[in-house]
């Protein structure tokens, strides 16, 4: 039976990376896939990885009909066996339901890889609606970690090495950014909810004062 399967994780934790090899393991077997993606750190029409891989994808920009765009694929004659959504969380919730759609009226898997949650620990909206309709969820096992070695669930959005909590749910950056413009750092909940980032737990280190006294 073809599957919609939601692989979520954080930032960082190598959902991109896994989305190629499910790809390459695909395609190897002379398989071939519509991999859609939005605002991929490589650019439009692009699915890169951290470490390095990048492969043509199809931008999935607001509005567009991703159900549409797979039958018209297919009635040109392409081929098309399965469906790869990377940064799915920003996907519109109708989007998901197309995607859904591809699965039980197409009959293609489709694997979409995305984070659940924003920077203030509030789900996507693309992500809910996965949520909701995904035959399968499947947590990544690959986990990245906070700057004090726990498990990293959250993502914070930075500004100057700052955490910060207010602004639009999505902003583009990437973690490992200049550090004066917005990025993003991947934390533990304990962290997350201190606000701590390792910018603020270096400079808190620093200057006995700031420490925050019991609160260890
Ligand atoms: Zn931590």
């Amino acid at each position: 039976m073809p599957e919609l399967v939601f692989f979520s994780g954080t930032m960082d934790c190598g959902k991109s990376t896994l989305a190629l090899q499910i790809a390459h393991n695909r395609d190897a077997r002379g398989l071939q896939g519509v991999i859609f993606t939005r605002d991929d750190r490589a650019g439009a029409g692009k699915l890169s990885s951290r470490l390095g891989l990048v492969t043509e994808a199809v931008e999935a920009p607001e509005g567009m009909d991703l159900y549409a765009y797979l039958v018209a694929q297919l009635s040109k004659g392409g081929k098309a066996d399965y469906v790869i959504v990377d940064e799915a969380q920003f996907l519109a919730p109708e989007q998901i339901d197309q995607l859904a759609r591809i699965v039980d009226d197409l009959g293609l898997d489709v694997y979409a890889f995305g984070i659940t949650t924003d920077f203030r620990t509030k789900l996507f909206p693309g992500s809910q609606r996965l949520i909701e309709l995904a035959d399968r969820i499947e947590q990544l096992q690959v986990e990245a970690l906070c700057w004090c070695g726990a498990r990293a669930t959250h993502n914070a959005r930075t500004v100057g090495g700052h955490m910060v909590v207010e602004g639009e749910q999505v902003v583009i950056g990437d973690v490992n950014t200049a550090p004066e413009v917005v990025g993003y750092e991947v934390l533990c909940r304990r962290h997350h909810r201190r606000r701590m980032t390792s910018a603020s737990a270096q400079a808190g280190a620093l200057s006995p004062d700031v420490l925050p006294v019991g609160q260890g």
